[in-house]
C-alpha cells in the first residue's frame, strides 16, 4: 500500500534515507509510541506487536515496572564507568548466576555482539593457553555484526565482504552431531552454538544435539559457548533455552530480552571458564551501566513475579497449535518453542505476508524469504494472539495475490 503511504511516516522516511547510511534499507513504518503489546506509528495507526523489537521488548512497551526502575535509576545515578562499582550491576550478576543454577562469573556489555566478543576473546585466550588454534560454529548461525562476532557468523553473504578474519572458524551444518564430532578435536578452543538458530528462521536442532555437543566438548576439552542472546530470558518458556536439554554450557551469552528494551548484554563463564580473563583482559565503559542493569532487574523480577515462564509455555503452545490447525495453501507449518515461533510458508512470500499483516494491524517479521518470525512480548495474552490467528488466513490470501 506504499501508494497510500501515510504522510508523517513517509516524510520521516525520506529524512531517514537522506541522513542514514543505507545499512537497513528503509523500514516500512515509523513507530511513535507503545503501550503494553500495542504500538502506534507516526500517523496514529495502531498495531499488535508480534515481534517485540526482535525478541527484545519482553515486557511489552512502557511496562510500569520498567518505567519505574529506569526512571528511579536515571534520577539517582546514571553512570559510573568501571572505575567504580554499583549495586544494580552486582544484584544483576548475582541474579543471573542464581538463575543459571551453577557457579559462574559475569561480564556485562551493551549488546549481543559485544557479549559474543567477550566470549570470543575468552575462547581465544583459552585456546592460546592450550594450543587450540581454531573455533567451530554452525552454518547459518548468527552471532552478530562486529568483526569478531561476524567471524563466527555462518552466513557467507554477510561475512565475505569483510574477511579474512583474525580467528580461524570452521563451520559445520547445524544439527548434525556427527559433523560436529568430526570438526571438534583437542585443537579446537570452543564451539559456538545457538540452542535454536534465530536469524536462520527459528530453526531448532534435532533432539539430543545440545547434549551431543556437550559430550563432544567434554571429550576434547573445547569450550561449549551457548549464544542465548535471542533464546533466553523466558523466550522459550524457561529462563534459558539450554535448560530444556538439561545441559550446561561453559560460556553463555545474553542480550536482547534481558533489558526489556534497554541495551544490555552479558557473557557468563561457568566454572573454570569464569576465570580465563584476568585483570585488564577486557572492559567496557558503558557495559552494565546502572540504568540498563536496573532495567534488567525489573525484567527478571516481573518475569518471576508474574509467573511469565509458565504463561509463555501455555500461550506459546496454544499459538503454535492454533496456527498448525489452519489449512491454507501458503502455510507449510509452524516450528519453535514458547513465544518464539516460525510460521513456515510454502513459497518465498514472507515479505508479502509481513506487509499484509501490517496492513491488517499486526507487526511480524519476514526473517527468511519463506519464514515469518513471531516473538511477541512475553506478557501477551491468548485472547490477543487469537485475533492474529483469526486474521492469518486473510493475511495469507492477501500475500498470495499481490
Ligand atoms: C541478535 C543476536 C546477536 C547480536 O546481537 P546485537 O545486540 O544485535 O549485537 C547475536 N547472536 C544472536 C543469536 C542474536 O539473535
Amino acid at each position: 500500500m506504499s501508494e497510500h503511504r501515510p504522510s508523517a511516516s513517509h516524510s520521516l522516511g525520506e529524512r531517514f534515507e537522506a541522513a542514514f547510511m543505507p545499512t537497513y534499507g528503509l523500514p516500512p513504518v515509523a513507530l511513535a509510541r507503545g503501550e503494553g503489546v500495542r504500538v502506534w506509528d507516526a500517523d496514529g495507526y495502531e498495531y499488535l506487536d508480534l515481534i517485540g523489537g526482535i525478541a527484545v521488548s519482553s515486557l511489552g512497551h512502557a511496562h510500569p515496572a520498567l518505567v519505574e526502575a529506569v526512571s528511579r535509576q536515571v534520577a539517582t545515578l546514571a553512570h559510573t564507568s568501571n572505575l567504580f562499582l554499583h549495586e544494580p550491576e552486582v544484584l544483576l550478576a548475582e541474579r543471573l548466576i542464581g538463575l543459571l543454577g551453577a557457579p559462574a562469573k559475569v561480564f556485562l556489555t551493551n549488546s549481543g555482539a559485544e557479549a559474543n566478543e567477550a566470549a570470543l576473546k575468552l575462547a581465544v585466550k583459552y585456546g592460546k593457553a592450550g594450543d587450540r588454534p581454531y573455533l567451530v560454529a554452525a552454518e547459518n548461525a548468527f552471532h552478530g555484526r562486529t568483526m569478531g562476532a561476524l567471524s563466527l557468523t555462518g552466513k557467507p553473504a554477510i561475512r565475505e565482504p569483510f574477511g579474512p578474519f583474525p580467528v580461524e572458524v570452521r563451520f559445520v551444518p547445524y544439527g548434525d552431531a556427527d559433523a560436529l564430532k568430526n570438526a571438534v578435536t583437542d585443537r579446537c578452543a570452543a564451539v559456538f552454538l545457538e540452542p535454536t538458530q534465530g536469524e536462520a528462521g527459528v530453526v531448532p536442532p534435532p533432539d539430543g544435539y545440545l547434549r551431543a555437543a556437550r559430550d563432544i566438548c567434554d571429550a576434547t576439552g573445547a569450550l561449549l559457548v551457548a549464544d542465548e542472546i535471542q533464546s533466553a530470558i523466558g523466550r522459550t518458556g524457561r529462563w534459558f533455552a539450554h535448560q530444556h536439554d538439561g545441559v550446561l554450557p561453559d560460556v553463555l551469552t545474553l542480550a536482547k530480552g534481558l533489558g526489556g528494551g534497554m541495551p544490555i548484554g552479558a557473557c557468563l563463564g561457568l566454572g573454570p571458564a569464569g576465570t580465563v580473563f584476568a585483570k585488564g583482559d577486557h572492559g567496557s565503559t558503558f557495559g552494565g551501566n546502572p540504568v540498563s542493569a536496573a532495567a534488567a532487574l525489573a525484567v527478571l523480577d516481573t518475569i518471576e513475579g508474574e509467573d511469565l515462564l509458565e504463561h509463555v509455555r501455555i500461550t506459546g503452545a496454544r499459538l503454535a497449535a492454533d496456527i498448525a490447525a489452519l489449512d491454507h495453501p501458503l502455510l507449510a507449518g509452524v516450528r519453535g518453542r514458547g513465544l518464539w515461533l516460525a510460521v513456515v510458508l510454502t513459497a518465498d512470500r514472507a515479505g508479502q505476508v509481513q506487509d499484509a499483516a501490517r496492513r491488517a494491524g499486526f507487526l511480524v517479521n519476514a526473517v527468511q524469504p519463506g519464514v515469518i518470525r513471531l516473538a511477541p512480548p512475553l506478557v501477551i495474552t491468548t485472547e490477543l494472539l487469537a485475533t492474529f490467528v483469526a486474521a492469518l488466513p486473510f493475511i495469507l490470501d492477501e500475500a498470495s495475490h499481490d
